[in-house]
Formats: C-alpha cells, sequence, structure tokens
C-alpha cells in the first residue's frame, strides 16, 4: 500500500517508509491510498470472533500487502495481549474498557503495535538504528516507551510538559532506563509537539541520526486503533444491541477518533460519532463555526486532552474532502470544564457505582446529553482512574491502585530538563 501526504506535495511513500519517517517531508500527515472495505461475511459473523481475530482481518486491509501474513499476525496477537470489554454503565450506554494494558491507557494498542512493527522493518531489512521521538500530555509517552522497551536498534526520547502530567503518569516513563530517554520541556504539550516537529524538518538532525516518530501523527500508531471499534461493535452484536450505535472519543490529538472514522469507512455500522473535548475545544468550535482556529492549549484535569492544535484534524480534513457539511453529518462536538468532569466523575460513581477517569468522564458525559431514543451509545474509556488518582480521590473517595502501576511507582526517576526552545533541543540530539 502506498501512503501519500495530506499536504499532497511530495511523492507517496511505501508502509516503511511512512512508519520510519512520521512526518511526511511537506510537513503532512500520511494517509493510506486505499481504505479497504471489509465483506459483509465479515461483519455477519463479527459476534462469534474473538479480538485478536477481528483485529487480524482488519490489519490484514492495511497491511497485508506489506508485511507476511504470520508476521503481520504474529504482531496483531503480541499487541493485543490483554481484552477490551464492553461494560454497561446505565440505560443504552456502555463502556469501552480500553485501560487493562500494560500502561492503563488505550495508547497501549498503537504504541505496541508500531514498535513490533518497527522491529519488523529493523529485522526484515536491515534498517540502521531508529530514534523515536514521542511527545506525550500523559498517556502516549508510557505507552510508547514500554512498548519499545529494550528493543534492539531502536532508541526512544520522551518529550513532557513538566508539572503537567500526573505523577503516575510521569514514573510510567521517567523510570524506565535503558533505550529510554524522558526529556523534561519547560512548556505545555504543543510546545512539546512542535519540538519534535522541528526536528523532522531539520536537515542537520536528520542528516546526524535516523528519526521517526511515535505521535498518533504515526500510521503504525494511529491506524491499529481501528481494531477496538470493531470489537465494540462484535460486542454490542452479541448483546443484539448494534443497531444504530453511536460511539463518542474523548478527544485530544484526534488520532483515536480518526481510526474510528476510517473504521466506518471499512464498512463498520456505526451510525455516528461524537467527539469529546474539555475546555480545549477547537474541534467543537470548528463544528459550529466551519472555522479551524488552533489556539494554546489550557491546563485541564483531562490532561491527555489538553492539545490546542490537534495533529489529526488534517487527517479529518483529507477523509471528508475539506466538507465541513460531510464532517458535520458524521460526527457532533461537545465541550466540558473540570467542574463539569468532576461532577460526572461523582454522579455515576454515586448513582451507577462506575468509577470513570477524568477522560472517560467527558465521554459519558456527551453520551448522556447526546443519545437520541432508540440509539445505543459507547464511550470510550481511555485510561484507568487510578492514573488520575489526585484528581480522583477528592471527589469519591480513596481508590485502589492496580498493581501494575504500583510497581512502577516503586522505580527511580531519571529525567533531563530542556526549555522549549528548539536550538537547545537540536543541541541535545546532535551530541547524543
Ligand atoms: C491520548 C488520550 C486521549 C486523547 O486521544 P487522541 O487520540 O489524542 O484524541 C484521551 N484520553 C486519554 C486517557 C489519553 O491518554
Amino acid at each position: 500500500m502506498q501512503y501519500y501526504s495530506t499536504n499532497g506535495q511530495t511523492p507517496e511513500v511505501s508502509l516503511q517508509e511512512a512508519v520510519v519517517k512520521g512526518l511526511a517531508a511537506d510537513k503532512g500527515l500520511f494517509m493510506p491510498k486505499q481504505i479497504k472495505r471489509l465483506p459483509d461475511s465479515f461483519f455477519n459473523n463479527i459476534q462469534n470472533l474473538s479480538f485478536q481475530e477481528i483485529a487480524f482481518e482488519v490489519a490484514k486491509a492495511f497491511f497485508g500487502e506489506d508485511v507476511e501474513e504470520e508476521a503481520l499476525k504474529q504482531i496483531v496477537y503480541d499487541t493485543l495481549s490483554f481484552d477490551v470489554p464492553l461494560v454497561h454503565v446505565n440505560d443504552n450506554i456502555y463502556s469501552l474498557e480500553l485501560f487493562h494494558g500494560p500502561t492503563l491507557a488505550f495508547k497501549d494498542v498503537g504504541g505496541r503495535f508500531m514498535s513490533r512493527l518497527l522491529g519488523y522493518f529493523i529485522r526484515k531489512q536491515g534498517q540502521k538504528q531508529v530514534n523515536v521521538l514521542v511527545a506525550t500530555s500523559g498517556d502516549t509517552g508510557s505507552a510508547v516507551a514500554n512498548g519499545f522497551l529494550g528493543v534492539d536498534g531502536i532508541h526512544v526520547y520522551v518529550l513532557y510538559p513538566k508539572g503537567k502530567v500526573s505523577k503516575i503518569q510521569e514514573c510510567q516513563f521517567t523510570t524506565l532506563g535503558q533505550n529510554i530517554t524522558a526529556l523534561e520541556i519547560d512548556g505545555v504539550f504543543d510546545d512539546c509537539q512542535a519540538l519534535v516537529k522541528s526536528a523532522f524538518m531539520d536537515a542537520d538532525l536528520n542528516k546526524h541520526m535516523n528519526l521517526t516518530s511515535a505521535n498518533s501523527i504515526n500510521v503504525a500508531r494511529f491506524l491499529p486503533q481501528a481494531f477496538y471499534y470493531f470489537y465494540a461493535y462484535a460486542q454490542l452484536k452479541k448483546l443484539g444491541k448494534e443497531k444504530n450505535a453511536v460511539i463518542c472519543v474523548p478527544s485530544g490529538n484526534f488520532g483515536n477518533i480518526t481510526a474510528g472514522l476510517f473504521g466506518k469507512r471499512m464498512g463498520l455500522p456505526i451510525s455516528r460519532f461524537i467527539a469529546a473535548n474539555n475546555r480545549n475545544d477547537i474541534f467543537y468550535q470548528y463544528l459550529l463555526t466551519g472555522e479551524y482556529n488552533p489556539r494554546p492549549s489550557v491546563q485541564t484535569i483531562a490532561n491527555a486532552m489538553d492539545v490546542g492544535a490537534p495533529s489529526n484534524f488534517a487527517r479529518i480534513l483529507d477523509l471528508y474532502k475539506n466538507s465541513h457539511k460531510d464532517i458535520c453529518a458524521e460526527i457532533s462536538g461537545c465541550t466540558y470544564n473540570d467542574d463539569q468532569i468532576r461532577a460526572t466523575i461523582k454522579h455515576v460513581f454515586d448513582t451507577h457505582k462506575y468509577l470513570l477517569d477524568p477522560h472517560g468522564a467527558v465521554g459519558y458525559q456527551a453520551v448522556a446529553d447526546n443519545l437520541k431514543e432508540g440509539e445505543v451509545g459507547v464511550f470510550l474509556e481511555t485510561a484507568h482512574p487510578a492514573k488520575f488518582k489526585d484528581t480522583v480521590e477528592p471527589i469519591v473517595g480513596p481508590i485502589e491502585i492496580p498493581a501494575k502501576l504500583q510497581a512502577f511507582m516503586r522505580g527511580e526517576k531519571k529525567s533531563i530538563e530542556l526549555s522549549k526552545d528548539f536550538e537547545t533541543f537540536k543541541q541535545f540530539l546532535l551530541n547524543e
């Protein structure tokens, strides 16, 4: 499969090049040239398939031309070594729990898949040492770092905004050592993302080292996120609840929802999507006005969604050929402030005995406020509430910390502090 750039100013590239480069030379995002429709027979039988079986069929549609079937199967099965259960919350509302992986957030899916695919290219085609740059608003860094930990031929640099991720999130990528370096940037997430993008565009750095990105700008990170939309549908179908299904995605950089939109293009019968924002509601404003006005992000308690210039917006525009009308026909939006998020966590815990994390709470509330008669709503529970202990405990009281998280918290933090100035960052990498 060839991949084109959303900016259309560079030639198409192979999957390997798209994965290793991360971002196209014209600063566009790579898009697969084709989005294959899966056959009716697949959807008719989907409720009888396992998560791994479903994911493998979806993976073949994207990567089947470029990765041998057995190797691809291995990558998919290895990646999805945990379940993504659909859990009933109340009425017609279900939570798709994406936090059962090693770092307890949905980014484990893309992080693990990408690390394995890159490892495959390195082994098979003698790709030289690859340096992965990843900007994180909290959860990407840990998923990517843990996915790549100890993989030969790969070094990971995690850039994160100093003081703006939760303590638990921070220890998941600052305590690992080995081939993982944590860079604490004196700025906000958007500064980290800008540093990564500038690094890719910098000729000296590219001469010095082989750079790639593991943010959702990378096709190997974001396409695999389509897997669990299909699995959510399969689980709804098993319950006889698949008609008029609406999926709500708590969104920041918009990689996750874009993967769902790809799923719909592949034939997945989802009637519509809701993109739920915190106060960084650039996309919501776009839906209202037709104008895209990125602005500096503000800090919220749903910090992994504190994004002021969502990268994957370019992919959504491309997918809908810039038609605001077509985008509005399939996606609606919502926005909630911190007080509303807290109130949702409290209400859902008290009334329905279900503990939401701040991101999932944004998703739940958007479904609760928007579901129409006869629709069934699924919101993505994107991270485990214990990752946001300091926010959640004052609302609901003491919560249990899963053993997986406690293990991370015992490690010693190691990070390098840098300013948000690109020259400093560049010199640091040139000295590596
Ligand atoms: C990254 C993240 C999001 C936002 O996902 P995008 O793909 O960036 O839109 C939402 N919730 C959590 C917990 C996250 O880690």
